[in-house]
């Protein structure tokens, strides 16, 4: 075990104090001491320290005097290794020697005198060395920000001028979108030496009039030419003979590696990842997300600060944000009402998904939903997609991928609206059209305008299969229905938001109607004549997530459901009597672990002396009512489920005080708050997951069975591991460790049997808890299942 000073002992195992990390274990402090981050930031603080004990603070200089000076004069006393000025005012330096004699030389004279000036020598101030940390998310980051900007939000007259406020302050600066110009081109420079003709293409909010400082940079690159060029290449040197072509393209040119007719997207991509490397200068961070609905390149550049995305066959992207651009040039409310719904959604934590994948809106959703309403205003403030395509010439004329993309090139073929509300009002109507949306059972389409219904849709859907097959066409995938349908107004069989789960359309709900109801009063409206917050400042108050992480119950529950159990457990369960909840119970516990630990690959700590407030109070209420009882274990289990004496639902925590069975295993051992023993592995569990296991599984599961067979999710063991193992081998791991704990307890009386999970966060510095518990919500169950049956089929 480490003896680092920086560790303390805490009620949840240790404490780094140097890194700001819990530990649950010695095993998990050991790894993290003997870890990358723990170790550099002991030398960094090491290497302060040197250079703290090195040196000493100077005062009384002048701006006049330079660093030569400084040296010459301090020289003397010892070797001068550096010299630091505060460039602004030029008063005070600190001078830096080679070795501790030459400060401590400097501070035993007692008088300095420099070029007619008495200079005050002190030595240099230690400062505690702490880590800063940077969450991007963080709700108390958020609120700096916003304090930020409040001032001179409150200051201004109207909220009209306040939502030209926000996009004065966010937009990308001229400076930054020629920066961007000049990398892109920079990029093009590069990649045309190893793909002759291709063309790389910047998309997104770089370039949709809709960026902000921080955006990312996204790119389409387009190897269309390329192909055409090393077709007609390869057939020259079959005419030719081998060796040279007669474009000069050596046999030994990048391109002669790769078929671009034959390649998978992503040997392109790996191609793409080298060339980057290599060749860009200031490019790091680079690595292939191969399992993205779009697989990608990320990078990231370092003199501009800049992430970057590129993509291959993204033509639709590149069309889709020519759309934004169009309906910005039609339109000039749009920008004021974009960045404030962006912003306004970036404080409520409902767009934006930390990790990439995740289960809230991406900004380009968010924008489509407020086209999508101002094209339902009365009169509407933009025309629908359809209307646009007829306003086109010929020449706009545009399909992709099958997919009719035209609308017109130019914002002068459009006809202003005749709408004239102001800013200020058109906001409160966006809150308030999804305040009342009815999400359930409308599909949003941007396309037509107007909200058509789930099940007229699937009727047009079935429709157009059967027409399609007569016509012998192919098949357009179906979109992914959800709790938000928001369909692509191209590609008309994606849903945009087909990643939100109910929760985070849940949220997304109920912020509108919060934000409605404060758009009504007097605050949102009129400006204070006190200076107290009002308009858009309570608006883009930080919120919702914090409130909703506290008060939300993170369960996942599983039914008792014997129908669905194999055969032999049924009658092992049924063999056990009034018993079988226990039994049932440890085989869901084991089941959980093994899904956790064998699925996916957590490290599974045990968690001692760490029962939570309301697993006490729950052993608490246990213990009373089983010692009201000194009868079976069975009889506990009934009078549990009694209100009167155990409130509305009894439950049974695992590590209650009391031993449920004298022979019990691990998963019912005692546990109360004298005595908390308990062997590894049992529960509750501190689960440490350091992949995104949960993000594109799907389409790893795809290239995993190949399409030969359609296993649903969560109904293979072997496979999901393989799945899990797949992703950990290829993905990066997450910046920091999350760190989850998970209860088990048993609910309900004999109709009601189910265990309840119970999933806490302990550390969660990547902001990626919440989209593993949404994707846990629906595969642990699945999971489970397939687990119990296999557990018992192998027994
Ligand atoms: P920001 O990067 O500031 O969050 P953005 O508009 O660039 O905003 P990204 O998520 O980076 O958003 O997406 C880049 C572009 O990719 C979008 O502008 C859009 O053209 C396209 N795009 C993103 N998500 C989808 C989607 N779900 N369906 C279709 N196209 C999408
Ligand atoms: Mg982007």
């Amino acid at each position: 075990m480490s003896t680092d000073t920086d560790i303390q002992m805490s009620p949840k195992g240790f404490h780094c104090k140097l890194c700001n990390v819990n530990l649950p274990n010695t095993a998990s402090l050991d790894q993290h001491v003997k870890g990358r981050k723990h170790q550099t930031l002991s030398t960094v603080r090491a290497t302060r320290k040197t250079q703290e004990d090195h040196s000493v603070f100077v005062s009384g200089i002048t701006p006049e005097i330079s660093q030569t000076d400084l040296a010459e004069y301090f020289q003397p006393f010892g070797n001068v290794a550096d010299i630091i000025m505060d460039k602004d005012k030029g008063v005070f330096a600190i001078v830096q020697f080679s070795e501790t004699e030459g400060a401590q030389a400097t501070l035993s004279r007692v008088e300095h005198q420099m070029k007619g000036l008495k200079l005050r020598v002190k030595p240099r101030e230690k400062k505690e060395f702490k880590l800063i940390p940077k969450k991007k998310n963080d709700p108390q980051n958020l609120q700096q920000v916003l304090d930020r900007l409040k001032p001179q939000l409150c200051q201004l007259a109207s909220v009209d001028a306040q939502m030209q406020y926000v996009v004065e302050r966010f937009q990308l600066g001229e400076n930054e979108k020629k920066a961007r110009e000049l990398l892109v081109q920079l990029l093009q420079e590069v990649f045309v030496e190893f793909f002759p003709d291709s063309q790389v293409l910047p998309f997104g909010s770089s370039v949709n009039t809709f960026g902000i400082h921080s955006c990312d940079l996204d790119l389409f690159m387009d190897l269309e030419n390329t192909k055409v060029f090393q077709a007609r290449a390869k057939s020259t040197t079959e005419q030719a003979g081998e060796g040279m072509s007669d474009d000069g393209c050596s046999e030994d040119s990048i391109l002669s590696d790769i078929d671009l007719s034959t390649a998978s997207t992503a040997e392109v991509l790996e191609l793409v990842a080298t060339i980057l490397k290599r060749c860009v200068p200031s490019v790091h961070k680079v690595h292939v997300v191969s399992t993205a609905r779009l697989p990608v390149v990320k990078f990231h550049h370092r003199e501009l600060n800049l992430h970057g995305d590129i993509t291959l066959n993204n033509r639709l992207g590149v069309r889709n944000t020519r759309f934004l651009q169009l309906c910005s040039g039609i339109e000039d409310r749009l920008r004021p009402l974009v960045y404030t719904i962006r912003y306004w959604a970036k404080q409520k934590q409902l767009a934006g998904n930390p990790s990439g994948a995740g289960p809230l809106l991406n900004n380009y959703a968010l924008t489509l939903m407020l086209i999508f309403y101002l094209q339902n205003c009365k009169p509407p403030v933009l025309p629908t997609v359809d209307q646009l395509k007829d306003m086109a010439c010929e020449e706009e004329e545009c399909v992709i991928e099958g997919w009719n993309c035209t609308f017109p090139s130019q914002p002068i073929a459009v006809p202003p609206s005749k709408n004239t509300q102001d800013l200020c009002s058109l906001l409160t109507g966006f809150f308030s059209f999804y305040a009342k949306f009815d999400f359930a059972s409308c599909v949003i389409s941007p396309r037509e305008g107007r909200a058509l219904p789930v099940t007229d849709f699937l009727g047009q859907i079935v429709e157009e299969e059967a027409m399609q097959e007569e016509q012998h066409k192919a098949h357009h995938q179906h979109p992914k229905l959800g709790p938000i349908n928001l369909l692509d107004p191209f590609e008309l069989s994606h849903n945009v938001a087909g990643n939100l789960n109910e929760r985070s359309q849940g949220r997304f709900q109920r912020e509108c109607q919060e934000a409605e109801k404060y758009c009504r009063s007097l605050q949102y409206q009129h400006k204070s004549a006190k200076g107290k917050s009002w308009g858009l400042v309570r608006l883009f108050t930080p919120q919702g997530e914090i409130q909703n992480t506290k008060t939300e119950q993170l369960t996942i529950s599983i039914p008792f459901n014997s129908a669905s159990l194999p055969e032999a457990l049924r009658n092992e369960l049924h063999k056990a009597g009034d018993a079988f909840r226990l039994l049932w119970f440890r085989q869901v516990c084991s089941a959980v672990e093994g899904v956790m630990k064998t699925v996916l690959k957590c490290n599974l700590a045990v968690s001692k002396d760490d029962v939570d407030d309301d697993d006490a109070v729950a052993a608490e209420e246990m213990e009373t009512t089983i010692s009201s009882h000194t009868s079976s274990m069975n009889d506990s289990f009934e009078c549990v489920e009694s209100p009167s004496k155990t409130g509305p639902e009894g439950a049974f925590v695992v590590g209650a005080k009391r031993p449920l069975s004298s022979d019990s295993d691990t998963p019912v051992s005692p546990q109360g708050k004298k005595q908390r023993m308990r062997k590894p592995g049992s529960p509750p569990w501190i689960c440490v997951q350091k992949h995104m296991v949960w993000a594109g599984r799907r389409k790893v599961r795809r290239v995993l069975i190949k399409d030969t067979d359609s296993r649903p999710e969560g109904s293979c063991v072997e496979l999901e591991s393989q799945v899990t193992a797949y992703i950990t081998e290829k993905e990066p791991e997450l910046k920091e460790p999350l760190e989850f704990r998970v209860q088990p307890r048993m609910m309900g009386g004999t109709e009601s049997t189910r265990v309840v999970l119970n999933f806490k966060p302990r550390s969660d510095r990547a902001g990626v808890f919440q989209d593993f518990f949404h994707f846990l919500e629906v595969f642990l169950p699945k999971m489970v299942d397939t687990l119990l049956e296999k557990e018992v089929g192998s027994a």
